[in-house]
């Protein structure tokens, strides 16, 4: 049972059929693996998952009852990037029947190794040039839609994202592994990777992540492979901070200018920021794109065997974790904030980062010269690494955020719906203080974003204290929930990346305007709607499924 990186020499990466064909051939052969699709993409393809476990389970509920972590790896959420999908492919294999079977004594992994089927087959050479191979050509990073389906997890606007989210909601993986090959600086590591960038999260969660786990993947990746890994990043000058958005990296300045290290951007629309706020662990991998491609499904491979080699030996303490941060956010009534504006942030000391070396090699079949790792030839230079964000503004979150029922507001609650979040809807009228947000200004950034023109929408204003009555039927969204926090980020009028950010209440937006969503801060009222209470408040049918 091979790839067909492995039986074209590396030549080639395998298509949409040959993934089908490889899984298909892993479930007949081992009672371990149980190959199924968790939805379809914008084209129709059904998207595999391969559920592997031993004993087997066929269902998010026999995972559940059998206590052990699940782990999803999932690849080719870019569909140009595909090394992750011939590694994953390899690892599960490896699991099915290899020398990583005595995991799954105490994990459970699901493998995607296709998400963005679409475009995995629009193979050409004229794609990723400047990537060391496949020679034989990738496909295209968007999906069919032309989304970028790694800046659509707030929005939800493709099928494939819609798919992947439910997958969360079912399966609940403690831990998410992401995928891709990497577009920036000539840096000197085999692989790059990168935890929840978003400081809103879960602190302790997001501090065991980062200080504790990456430092024990990176001391393996080098002992039991060889392998440099260190915090994804780029090189770029000081001064770009503060020219720059944040959420772009600027130019590297070279090496006769001083250099910073820095890292990516918090905004929850991408995968593993997404999933931090989630209360989740989330790994975005990034191999290196200028070693050859061989090496980097080597490198990416080795990577998932040690992410699960350490979610099998810490499997009751990632359980624990991420149970007790749903639990902090359940439970507890003491005042939390969100960010609203983010910095970059250098971590206290600078780090010595290891800068490449390149040469250009011709691509034998399309003649186009491709940039490829001097592997050995890297240097340690001591830089400033902004790896981290930091708020530099925040609001106080909500106890529940109320929302008018109104036909065109329908889209917020079933957006929500669709993230697994909890919306309860009032049964009967109740008048109460809540903080209304009257908009100042109202900016509008304009572009092609995501695949069409549009505009994102961010706005500034003030608050005001209220007593106003909400008529029966007023969705409301408690956050004393485990997705409390993703339900505040979606609805702070005030979000870098909420709803308001991506169009869905354009018709309310406009200065002097009050926005349709009411800040309910007091714990105390809402104990007055809460059960014993049942007549005052009612779940909502079929939340988590729309
Ligand atoms: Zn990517």
């Amino acid at each position: 049972m091979k790839t067909r990186a492995e039986l074209s020499n590396y030549e080639e990466t395998s298509r949409y059929a040959d993934v089908l064909a490889f899984l298909d051939q892993l479930d007949k052969s081992s009672p371990l693996v149980h190959v199924e699709t968790f939805g379809r993409t914008f084209e129709g393809r059904n998207l595999p998952l391969a559920v592997i476990a031993d004993p087997p389970v066929a269902s998010p509920e026999e995972a559940r009852r059998s206590g052990k972590a699940t782990v999803l790896v999932f690849g080719n959420i870019h569909a140009g990037e595909v090394d992750g999908k011939e590694a994953s492919l390899e690892i599960a294999r490896r699991l099915a029947g290899g020398d990583l079977r005595p995991l799954l004594k105490k994990v459970i992994v699901l493998v995607a190794p296709i998400y963005n089927a679409d475009s995995n087959d629009h193979i050409s050479v004229t794609n990723r040039t400047d990537q060391n191979g496949p020679i034989r050509g990738v496909g295209v990073r968007g999906n069919a839609q032309g989304l970028d389906l790694n800046r659509d997890f707030m929005k939800i606007e493709a099928p494939e994202t819609m798919a992947l989210i439910r997958l969360f909601n079912e399966w609940d993986p403690l831990l998410t592994v992401d995928l891709h090959t990497t577009d920036g600086s000539f840096h000197g590591y085999h692989l790059t990777y990168s935890t929840p960038l978003n400081p809103s999260g879960d602190e302790t969660l997001l501090d065991y992540h980062r200080e504790k786990m990456m430092p024990a993947l990176t001391r393996a990746m080098q002992r039991d492979h060889g392998f440099r890994t260190y915090f994804y990043g780029n090189f770029a000058s000081e001064a770009s901070l503060a020219r720059q958005s944040i959420f772009a990296g600027g130019r590297d300045p070279g090496p006769n200018q001083p250099r910073i290290w820095r890292t990516f951007s918090p905004q929850p629309r991408i995968a593993f920021n997404y999933v931090g706020l989630r209360n989740r662990l989330c790994i975005l991998s990034e191999s290196y794109s200028h070693l050859d491609f061989r090496r980097r499904i080597e490198a990416t491979a080795a990577f998932v065997e040690q992410i699960l080699r350490y979610s099998a030996a810490h499997s009751s303490e990632i359980r624990r974790l991420c149970r007790q941060a749903d639990a902090r956010m359940s439970g507890n009534r003491r005042e939390r904030r969100i960010g609203v504006e983010y910095a970059p942030q250098a971590l206290d000391k600078p780090v010595p980062i290891l800068v490449g070396k390149v040469v250009g090699i011709t691509n034998p079949i399309s003649r186009a010269e491709m940039t490829a790792m001097v592997e050995n030839a890297v240097t340690p230079v001591p830089m400033p690494d902004y790896g981290l964000f930091k708020a530099t503004r925040s609001v106080p979150i909500a106890t529940a955020y109320l929302v008018p029922r109104q036909e065109e507001l329908r889209v917020i609650a079933e957006k929500l719906r669709a993230h697994g979040i909890t919306v309860e809807e009032l049964a009967k009228p109740v008048t109460t203080k809540v903080e209304a947000f009257t908009i100042g200004k109202v900016s509008r950034a304009a572009g092609r974003l995501q695949g069409r023109d549009r505009e994102s929408v961010q706005v500034s204003g003030g608050y005001e204290q209220k007593e106003m009555s909400f008529e029966p039927g007023t969705y409301v969204v408690r956050t004393s929930q485990p997705l409390g926090r993703l339900a505040a980020y979606l609805l702070e009028p005030e979000s870098d990346d909420g709803l308001g950010t991506w169009n869905f209440l354009d018709s309310h937006i406009g200065p002097q305007k009050v926005l349709p969503i009411y800040k309910l801060m007091s714990p105390r009222v809402l104990k007055d709607l809460r059960p014993g209470s049942r007549t005052k408040i009612e779940k909502a049918q079929g939340q988590g499924n729309d």
